[in-house]
């Protein structure tokens, strides 16, 4: 992959970083003002837990999406520290080139396409056991 495209790549991975952690923080928000955040130091859980439900799903789905988020800002840092590098577009596993129009349409993959294809049926298998 050319410096430009890189270059190109580095700057979408930065933006949707920016933008997953502004959602993220949003997420944060929410979560607390609903009231079920876990993390709170002051051991407040579910003072605020109003008796309908609905509030504890609706925090439960905001806690799981912004697992994913977070999730994928790891994946976002590790792309970028892989640019710094020099590793950007190898695969981790099994250090082929990842085809550049997949890292075109997912900036932050590590692995290429076969490789993801086994990990993830090594990790069904892995859930399924
Ligand atoms: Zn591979």
């Amino acid at each position: 992959m050319n410096a430009r495209k890189q270059q190109k790549l580095r700057k979408q991975l930065e933006e949707r970083k920016a933008d997953i952690e502004s959602n993220v923080a949003y997420m944060a928000d929410e979560i607390r003002s609903i009231g079920v955040d876990q993390d709170d130091e002051n051991g407040s859980l579910g003072n605020h837990i109003a008796d309908d439900g609905s509030n504890v799903t609706e925090a439960e789905r905001l806690v799981t999406i912004s697992e994913d988020f977070q999730n994928l800002l790891g994946q976002i840092d590790a792309a970028l520290e892989r640019m710094e590098d020099g590793t950007y577009g190898t695969c981790l596993r099994c250090g082929k080139p990842i085809g550049e129009e997949r890292l075109e349409a997912f900036p932050y993959v590590a692995y290429c396409i076969e490789c993801q294809s086994i990990i993830e049926r090594e990790q069904a298998l892995r859930a399924g056991a």
